[in-house]
């Protein structure tokens, strides 16, 4: 399906080129009749329990049937973790000095990097935003950034500008996007990984999801 699109917002959740998705998984055999996937906060890492004397095979074969679900699970609860964040509060005083703090970085970087990568925009402004940490509109070559951002180091605010420059050369999150991203910023999966941390840490604990199946 492909549809006129004149905006391209970064959001928290957006995968990376692959769309794939990473966890380390934690295996631990346990006085239990079945194998148990469990799914918690911060959703890092997938445990899995199970019967002690069931074969490595089955567990290894279990979990290869169960990667969509594992992958579909745990992108949609990290997404609803930090959707909790970027649509919390923002004091006045939050407020005043991320827009400040902004104003004083946003400027330099956009020139900095237009310079560098030969596009130009039509300049920036800050909104509070609750999914996205910046959108580029491709129409009016406007970018808009996300107030929270101000919150955060400048090198991960330095790869959402680039990310949204990249957009003026390329408005879809396809493969020429992201070899457009990794040539001007190598380093930018690990800055993007930092950002979606530092919009995780404070979210929401205690949700756990889990699915199971019979192996007697
Ligand atoms: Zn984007």
């Amino acid at each position: 399906m492909t549809g006129q699109k004149d905006s391209s917002k970064t959001a928290p959740s957006e995968a990376g080129a692959s769309g794939d998705i990473s966890y380390s998984l934690r295996i631990e055999r346990r006085n239990v009749k079945n194998i148990n996937i469990y799914l918690r906060p911060p959703y890092e890492e997938v445990l899995v329990t199970a019967p002690r004397r069931l074969s490595q095979g089955r567990i290894n074969a279990f979990l290869q049937e169960k990667e969509d679900w594992i992958c579909r699970n745990l992108r949609r609860l990290r997404e609803e973790k930090q959707e909790n964040r970027l649509a919390g509060p923002m004091s006045r005083e939050e407020r005043k000095a991320y827009e400040e703090r902004l104003k004083d970085l946003l400027p330099s970087l956009m020139e900095k990097w237009e310079a560098l990568m030969g596009v130009k925009s039509r300049g920036f402004c800050l909104r509070k935003m609750k999914r996205a940490y910046g959108v580029c509109h491709i129409r009016t070559k406007e970018i808009t950034f996300n107030l929270w951002l101000g919150a955060v180091p400048e090198a991960l605010v330095e790869y959402i500008v680039v990310h949204e420059l990249c957009h003026l050369r390329e408005p879809s999150h396809n493969r020429h996007f992201h070899s457009l991203v990794s040539h001007y910023l190598p380093d930018w999966k690990g800055r993007k990984r930092a950002l979606d941390a530092f919009f995780s840490e404070q979210a929401g604990a205690g949700q756990t999801d889990r699915t199971e199946t019979d192996m007697a």
